[in-house]
């Protein structure tokens, strides 16, 4: 069952998405060359606090850190530590918060100093996939046209989707059903119906599909050790089409 939030539930994770909105944007403007990613986790520890939100991560399954980090060739699910990013990198940057019981989940990617043309390219198809998928988180429409949406999109720019990790549903959790794959065939699963919040979420390899997952149990890599990016909005699917609660 995939749950259907009442008035109150959506004006809590408008909230919610607000206040993450406002965190990635902060975290987004501090990514800089020499900055570590242990420095990151402090900065969204601190801005968390700021807020009253708690990181929706940390501890979760044992993760250890607030917000993920995630450099060139991981895909998710990095820990922060000590290393320093330098001119070139890119870093995804993924954070879920928990506003008094209520959920938000946002992702972005952000090049590091000078990038070469098709990291830029990487990074620009990823965000426009995203988008993609979220035209189609329309009432009355099926949940796989948001996979094939973006599964398309991103074949057509000759880059491939990660299968291992999907989107989800989110609200008084931050896992919730359904899954939303970024891929697939249109036209299947569950209709989506107003009052429904997804955390669509693609992450794109610049090279093969494959991923596999680092000795710390947590940290996804490209088997083929080529950059992915991700980003990830939280949104509503309302009468008036599909509402960003992250933006
Ligand atoms: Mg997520």
């Amino acid at each position: 069952m995939i749950p259907i939030k009442n008035e109150k539930d959506l004006e809590m994770l408008k909230a919610a998405g607000k206040i993450l909105a406002k965190i990635m944007q902060r975290l987004q403007e501090c990514i800089c060359v020499g900055i570590s990613t242990g420095e990151i986790d402090e900065l969204s520890e601190d801005l968390v606090r700021r807020e009253n939100v708690i990181s929706a991560f940390k501890g979760y399954r044992g993760f250890p850190a607030n917000i993920c980090t995630s450099i060139n060739e991981e895909i998710v699910h990095g820990i922060p530590g000590e290393r320093r990013l330098k001119s070139g990198d890119i870093i995804s940057l993924d954070l879920g918060i928990n506003y008094e019981g209520y959920f938000s989940d946002a992702a972005i990617t952000v090049a590091v100093g000078r990038v070469n043309s098709k990291i830029k390219k990487l990074i620009k198809v990823t965000k426009s996939a995203l988008s993609e998928g979220i035209k189609q988180a329309r009432a009355n429409n099926y949940l796989s046209n948001i996979s094939y949406a973006i599964g398309s999109y991103v074949e057509r720019h000759r880059f491939s989707v990660v299968r291992q990790f999907v989107g989800h549903g989110i609200g008084c959790s931050l896992h919730e059903e359904p899954e939303i794959p970024n891929f697939g065939r249109a036209g299947q699963g569950p209709i989506l119906m107003p009052g429904m919040v997804l955390a669509i979420e693609p992450m794109v390899n610049m090279g093969k599909w494959e991923s596999e997952i680092l000795d710390n149990g947590w940290t996804a890599v490209t088997k083929d050790g080529m950059p992915s990016a991700h980003f990830e909005h939280t949104i509503a699917i309302t009468e008036d089409g599909p509402q960003i609660l992250t933006a």
